[in-house]
């Protein structure tokens, strides 16, 4: 019998006496279904290899693994460690990783596992942690094919309309300027043990050809999370404040070259206008 299934997953917790932790954002999935329209959606198949991010204990991993070419999973809980590998035995292509998804550099993991050809992540998404986790996907540089996550539908529905632009935030802009973005299914609270309080959506982001360098993704992001960080500020303070370490005039001028209105703030500007203040302080350091 597949793991994602409500008696399976309930005795496989009882056997183990895993007790679900909250704040790790464990709920897992019992719907198999739902799994199979994920992994189609993420459009996966036995030439792939992927990173799945938190296995819990294995449902969605399960189904990978039968997809996928190699499945590299990344779970921080050290108690469901035991559970996977006992969980997952039946399978020969899967690695489990004890390791916080923040914390593992995935430039290490790519020369390691031989993912220089490039990955897909899947994930069910511990909620708590959603917008670091997809933020550290996107800036980095490995070689990411597409990023298909389950998070909650009210963050989802905000990346997916880009356009309102009052309701955006760092995670809208950084998707959007980094990725296509499309929705794959709505998923309701029931498919999950325990039902979390909200519904949530699966989205894939695939990343946009582009020709910025490292640097200028990384200080494209860096300008977008200080403009947001402080969206109440006009990007001429949210800018000369945040991490970045620009001085008041150094901002001026990059903004001026950009033309755009330092009284502005984060929530003004349109995705592109980001674009042009991260080329106007890159132009500076030239
Ligand atoms: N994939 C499983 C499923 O769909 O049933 C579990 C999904 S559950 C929503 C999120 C999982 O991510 C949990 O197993 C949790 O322990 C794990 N997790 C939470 N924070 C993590 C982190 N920083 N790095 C890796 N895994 C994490």
């Amino acid at each position: 019998m597949r793991i994602a299934t409500p008696t399976r997953t309930r005795t496989i917790l009882s056997e183990y006496g895993h007790r679900m932790r909250k704040s790790l954002g464990q709920n897992f999935l019992i719907d198999g279904n739902i799994i199979e329209n994920i992994i189609e959606g993420a459009g996966v198949t036995e030439v792939d290899t992927v990173l799945e991010i938190g296995p819990g204990i294995g449902s969605m991993t399960e189904v990978l693994s039968e997809k996928a070419k190699k499945v590299i999973a990344v779970e921080i809980d050290q108690n469901l460690i035991p559970i996977l590998e006992k969980t997952l035995a039946h399978r020969d292509n899967i690695e489990i990783i004890h390791q916080d998804i923040l914390k593992l550099d995935l430039e290490d993991l790519k020369q390691k596992k031989g993912l220089e050809e490039g990955f897909k992540v899947v994930a069910n998404l511990p909620y708590y942690v959603t917008t670091p986790i997809i933020m550290a996907l996107l800036e980095g540089d490995a070689p990411i094919r597409s990023i298909t996550v389950m998070i909650q539908k009210e963050v989802a529905d905000r990346i997916l309309s880009a356009k309102d632009v009052k309701a955006y935030g760092a995670l809208t802009v950084a998707c959007n300027l980094y990725a296509d973005v499309r929705e794959v299914l709505t998923v309701p609270p029931s498919v999950f043990l325990p039902r979390p309080k909200v519904a949530s959506k699966v989205i894939t982001l695939t990343p946009k050809v582009n020709n910025l360098t490292v640097q200028e993704r990384k200080l494209l992001f860096a300008i977008v999370k200080d403009a947001f960080g402080k969206r109440r500020k006009t990007l001429l303070n949210s800018l000369s404040s945040g991490n970045l370490g620009y001085s008041k005039d150094r901002v001026r001028e990059a903004l001026e070259a950009a033309e755009i209105d330092p009284k502005k703030r984060a929530e003004n500007l349109g995705i592109e206008d980001f674009k042009r203040i991260m080329t106007a302080f890159a132009e500076a350091e030239k």
